[in-house]
């Protein structure tokens, strides 16, 4: 087996709930756009996907034949892809439609908020205790693994509360997403706080929105963290200049953790790394 220490999962996000065709010509919408990309992350050395569609109209969305479309474009290639699906694309749904499409793919990971919050001052991110139990028995039931996506510290209390309860299984994985309107501000001090909540024999990655996107992603790989990019939480690739493609993000952050002295886990890597069996 291979020694799996200096191995750093990195997820690709190329489309995420969020940026419009407005704000950036260059993110992925529709299926057949969002596979294409994937795969060439995943040539350029990506482990994991992290899935979000869009409806006819380009709006966030659960939309569920697109999940079904994208997912499937995908697993008709080669791409060997770590696929992970999110539950949030879109708020104020009923339940079932925000994991159906987990008892149809059958996705090795899927988002799990794991807390209510208020959304950009304008709405609320609900993720009920109803909601959160059901979700949680729905992953275990179709052997799907929980990333538990991390706005605020309380959060990880409840983990660890539905953990105790069952409804949570270890080992854990866990997703820091800093700088979100609501949420904890995308600090270095935040995430050196954060990580130190964790409980014992748990895996983690994080990521920072907007102008908290590197400086997370290299406290993220000191603190031997796994890292996040792509166009949900990111769209510049510099200041004022836009990303042409989240290959781009994908290479960049391949370099910087190559300079650490540390390698991009293979998908199959990523797998082992978080226990994954399919
Ligand atoms: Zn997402």
């Amino acid at each position: 087996m291979a020694n799996l220490d200096n191995k750093v999962i990195l997820t690709v996000a190329p489309t995420g709930a969020w940026p419009t065709k407005n704000e950036t010509p260059f993110v992925p919408l529709q299926p057949k756009e969002i596979a294409d990309e994937i795969y060439a992350c995943w040539k350029a050395g990506a482990s994991i996907a992290h899935i979000h569609v869009r409806d006819d109209e380009d709006k966030s969305s659960m939309n569920f034949d697109k999940f079904v479309e994208t997912v499937n474009l995908i697993r008709a290639t080669d791409c060997d892809i770590v696929i992970n699906l999110t539950t949030s694309g879109q708020l104020g749904l009923e339940d079932e439609a925000r994991y159906r499409h987990l008892i149809e793919l059958k996705p090795d990971i899927a988002s799990y908020d794991c807390g209510s919050m208020n959304w950009q001052h304008t709405s609320v991110f609900e993720n009920s205790p109803r909601f959160l139990e059901k979700l949680g028995n729905v992953m275990q039931e179709c052997n799907v693994k929980p990333e538990i996506e991390i706005f605020d510290a309380g959060m990880i209390s409840n983990a660890v509360y539905y953990l105790k309860k069952g409804i949570l299984k270890a080992p854990l994985h866990f997703q820091f997403v800093l700088g979100a309107a609501g949420g904890m501000d995308a600090t270095v001090e935040n995430l050196v706080f954060l990580k130190s909540l964790l409980p014992e024999n748990c895996t983690w990655g994080a990521l920072g929105i907007g102008k908290g996107h590197l400086p997370i992603m290299y406290t993220a790989l000191a603190l031997g963290g796994h890292v996040r990019v792509g166009m949900e939480d990111n769209i510049f690739y510099s200041k004022g200049v836009l990303a042409k493609s989240n290959v781009e993000f994908v290479e960049r952050t391949k370099r910087i953790v190559n300079e650490m002295g540390k390698e991009i886990a293979t998908p199959a890597e990523a797998r082992e790394i978080l226990n994954i069996q399919k």
